[in-house]
Parts: C-alpha cells; sequence; structure tokens
C-alpha cells in the first residue's frame, strides 16, 4: 500500500502530516517512508533516522570516443533531446539537456558511445523513530532536474540498514511529495495507490489543491483531503470538495502550541496526542478505500 502525501503549494503542513502518519502507521504496521521532496527533504527533523547507508545518484551521460566515431549521425536522429549533435567531423554532446535514456547508446553501430554517471545527488537510508524504514533523496544545489532522483528513490530498497524491517513483509509505504503540481509531484505520485492532499482553508489553499486535484485524478489515484489549519479563512475548500466528491478525512485545528512543536522538531501527534486517533481512523479509511 502506497500512500503519497501532497499539497498544491509548500507550507501546508504536508510534512507534519506525512510524518505523524507514518509514526501512527508504525504502532501496528511495518512502514517504509520516502522523502521525495529532494530540495528540501526535512522530514528526517522528525523522524529522526540514523542513516547508515548512502549512495550517489544521478543519470547517465554519453561519452563519444572520436576516435571509432564515423560521425553517422544516428546518435543525434534519435535523441528526442537535442542533446547530441554532429556537426562535420565533430560529435558534440549537450549534458545539461541530456536525459540519461541511453537510446544513443544503443543505436551507434561502432560502439564509440560510453556512459558515465552524472552525480545529481545523493540517497540516504537508515531506521527511523518506531523503526520506520526512512529513505531520502538529497539533490545537489544548481541542479536543475529532481524527477531522475525521485525515480531512483523509489526504486532504492538499501539492504541491511534495518533488521527488522527487512525481516517483516512492507505494509505501507508513506511518501512525502515535493510541493507543487509539476514533474516531481507527477513522479512522485507515479505508481501509488492513495494521495492524500494536505491544504489550508483560504484562497491560496483551493488554488493549489485544485492542481494537485488533476494531477491525481489524470493519474487515475483516489484522492482524500485534509484541512490544516482549520478555522481559518473560509469554506471555498469545503465546497470545492462536495462538488468534485473529495472526501475530507481529517481537520487539524489552528493551535499555536502545534506550530511551536514543528519549530522544535516534534511530530504533531506528539505534540498534541490526541490527534493519534483520528490519524488511526483516516488510515483504516484510507486501506480501506484502496483495496
Ligand atoms: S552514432 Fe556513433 S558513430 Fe554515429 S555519430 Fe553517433 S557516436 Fe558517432
Ligand atoms: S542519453 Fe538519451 S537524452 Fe542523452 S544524449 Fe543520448 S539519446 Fe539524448
Amino acid at each position: 500500500m502506497r500512500i503519497v502525501v501532497a499539497s498544491g503549494k509548500g507550507g501546508t503542513g504536508k510534512t507534519t502530516v506525512a510524518t505523524s502518519l507514518a509514526l501512527v502507521a508504525a504502532e501496528r504496521e511495518t512502514v517504509r517512508f520516502i522523502d521525495c521532496d529532494v530540495e528540501a527533504p526535512n522530514a528526517g527533523l522528525f523522524l529522526d533516522p540514523a542513516i547508515e547507508v548512502r549512495k550517489d545518484v544521478g543519470i547517465l551521460i554519453p561519452q563519444v570516443d572520436e576516435s571509432a566515431c564515423t560521425f553517422c549521425g544516428k546518435c543525434a536522429e534519435v535523441c528526442q533531446f537535442h542533446a547530441i549533435a554532429v556537426i562535420g567531423v565533430k560529435t558534440m554532446v549537450f549534458p545539461e539537456l541530456c536525459h540519461g535514456c541511453g537510446s544513443c547508446t544503443l543505436v551507434c553501430p561502432e560502439h564509440a558511445i560510453s556512459e558515465h554517471l552524472d552525480v545529481m545527488g545523493v540517497l540516504e537510508g537508515g531506521a527511523a523513530a518506531q523503526q520506520i524504514d526512512f529513505a531520502r533523496g538529497v539533490m545537489n544545489i544548481g541542479e536543475p532536474m529532481a524527477v531522475p532522483i525521485i525515480r531512483e528513490l523509489k526504486k532504492w530498497a538499501p539492504a541491511g540498514h534495518n533488521e527488522a524491517c527487512a525481516e517483516l513483509r512492507r505494509t505501507i509505504e508513506i511518501r512525502d511529495a515535493p510541493p507543487g503540481a509539476s514533474c516531481p509531484v507527477v513522479e512522485t505520485l507515479r505508481g501509488a495507490d492513495y494521495a492524500l492532499l494536505v491544504t489550508e482553508p483560504t484562497p491560496f489553499g483551493l488554488h493549489d489543491l485544485k492542481q494537485v486535484v488533476e494531477v491525481a485524478r489524470d493519474l487515475g489515484i483516489p484522492a482524500g483531503v485534509i484541512v490544516n489549519r482549520d478555522g481559518i479563512g473560509d469554506n471555498a475548500v469545503e465546497a470545492f470538495c462536495i462538488e468534485r466528491d473529495l472526501p475530507i478525512l481529517m481537520r487539524i485545528p489552528m493551535d499555536r502550541r502545534i506550530a511551536e512543536g514543528i519549530a522544535r522538531g516534534r511530530p504533531l501527534v506528539e505534540t498534541r496526542p490526541e490527534l493519534g486517533q483520528p490519524f488511526r481512523a483516516m488510515l483504516d479509511r484510507i486501506v480501506r478505500q484502496a483495496v
């Protein structure tokens, strides 16, 4: 069961919700938590993982051996990103355009292309609070593409860093998505069983919720909504959810104690233990709805 916690915008409490959901789920299930917000991964502040395994991540960039190249142009023809070009007797690669698909290497009749890893970031894994199997991606500053890192992170299952988890069947995977509704969010949602969308009852919250709802619907993923900071703003989010047949699964009240707890890196269900039961009930409902 793979649940993605997403929100159309940053600062809605997405990571706060994702980490508390993981802690509640780990009371009775084996949980894998993946922080896919690779530009600013901060779920570790709440789950306190002991990072034990690291792996460089990036894309394979072609490298042309000009002594073997006949400048036939087949590599340039196959590249849909215009990342490789043959001009006269020179074959040039433009790494910033390359998506690492490997097509040029495959079609080269002279085997003149080799590949080298262009490191874009690192994957890190370890055991977190309550034996949660934790993994995150950390993108290097200035890198233009988060998607290849997220794609690798989803596939990555470092063995041995959490023996308790390794022995048990993984039952719940929780992915903390990047903010927004663009390619990194689409990649995080791809393959998920449920999208848990966190918003706030304001015009900004509604605007961004609409975008991420469309992404989830385009991907055919069932979705539900959490209203954070309930009590501020207006009823427009509620009206939208009714209109689009989106269940509101939980409301988290506007509360200064929650903000103070977050500032100290304390999980929501630790700051407000009475929210543990609504989180459990929500998880049960998601599992029922998604299976
Ligand atoms: S396909 Fe191979 S031989 Fe042809 S231009 Fe590209 S690198 Fe050179
Ligand atoms: S690996 Fe793919 S994207 Fe990169 S140059 Fe080759 S064909 Fe183009």
